[in-house]
């Protein structure tokens, strides 16, 4: 049997945890055979229901979970934890500014990066759900100096995944055949979603749909916006399709793409002429426990508009916070 693998999910008593945490706990995250320690983070007043989560991963007798640490301190639950999931966030309430949510985003963030620079395992990785997901990543990143700062990421893979599935809906094939998609930038409305590259069986996706309008006005609005749309009609939002989207992302960083492209939010190294340090989406692949860029693709007229669309608003994000992180 292998060492148990400690992992941190924060917002633990949430929608999203509870439709992360069984399936982390069943491995479908790291592997059937690999066993994990499960320590979660959450508010002082959702430790009861922290609590009961709990008593339910108990009473599903996973073979895999190896143990379990409930806590409101952030440096015990990220102690030696080799993978984070930073779910809880501070959500927009009624009369509350951009710049506040900015602000009480950054606080938790700033905290929750000094923690895991202090105590989590050297190599961790982290993956960054709460929104302003991307932003939160980077005030993460830049809590914890003495972390690599690649091993801070931010979810765009349910991007990714959505836009996969509008394509297979588009052009009446397999999701599972799709190949070479990528998203670029925010994990927000203004994420472009480019399926010039793509490939389903080896047939270029943009000379079988072939209409410029479509791309335009109805796919990358039905991307865009598909969080507004599950809340619409759901009266709450997206969770379980959240919650996979970060089992995907971790899951391929862990264990490798073999060569299929993935989207993950990341620390622009420069690549396509995004300033580094930024946390943008980028189409990657996954070896041995690393991501690297997608590099040589062409970047038409639209897609830099699309692209400088993106950035600007994740710049002025980070303008935003910039007083913050001193
Ligand atoms: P959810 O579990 O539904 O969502 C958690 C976060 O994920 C939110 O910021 C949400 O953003 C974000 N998110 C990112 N992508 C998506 C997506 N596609 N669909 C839906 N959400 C997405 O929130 P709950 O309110 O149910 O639970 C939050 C938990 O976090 C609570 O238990 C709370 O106590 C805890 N919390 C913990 C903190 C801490 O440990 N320091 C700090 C703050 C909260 P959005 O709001 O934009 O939907």
């Amino acid at each position: 049997m292998k060492a148990p693998v400690r992992v941190a999910v924060t917002g633990a008593a949430g929608q999203i945890g509870y439709s992360l945490l069984f399936r982390i706990a069943s491995g479908e995250m790291l592997g059937k055979d690999q066993p994990v320690i499960l320590q979660l983070l959450d508010l002082p007043q959702a430790q009861n229901a922290v609590k009961g989560v709990m008593m339910e991963l108990e009473d599903c007798a996973f073979p895999l979970l190896a143990g379990m640490v409930a806590t409101d301190d952030p440096e015990v639950a990220f102690k030696d934890v080799q993978v984070a999931l930073l779910v809880g966030a501070r959500p927009r309430s009624k009369g509350m500014e951009r710049k506040d949510l900015l602000a009480a985003n950054a606080e938790i963030f700033t905290v929750q990066g000094r923690a895991l620079n202090k105590v989590a395992d050297r190599n961790v990785k982290v993956l960054v759900v709460g929104n302003p997901a991307n932003t939160n990543a980077y005030i993460a990143m830049k809590s914890a100096p003495d972390l690599n700062p690649n091993n801070f990421t931010a979810m765009l893979r349910l991007d990714h995944n959505r836009a996969l599935s509008q394509i297979a809906a588009k052009t009446g094939k397999a999701v599972a055949d799709i190949e070479k998609l990528a998203v670029w930038g925010n994990h927000s409305p203004t994420m472009y979603a480019d399926y010039r590259y793509a490939t389903i069986n080896g047939e270029s996706v943009k000379t079988m749909i072939n209409d410029h309008e479509w791309n335009r006005d109805v796919f990358l609005p039905t991307v865009g916006k598909r969080g507004a749309a599950i809340i619409e009609a759901r009266g709450l939002s997206s969770a379980a399709s959240a919650a996979n989207a970060a089992i995907d992302h971790i899951r391929d960083w862990v264990l490798g793409t073999n060569g299929k492209w993935v989207t993950m939010g990341i620390p622009s190294d420069g690549s396509y002429g995004i300033p580094q340090e930024v946390m943008f989406g980028y189409p990657v692949t996954c070896e041995n426990g690393q991501y690297k860029i997608v590099e040589g693709l062409e970047i038409d007229e639209f897609s830099r508009e699309r692209i400088n669309f993106t950035l600007a608003e994740l710049e002025e994000e980070r303008a935003g916070v910039a007083h913050l992180l001193g």
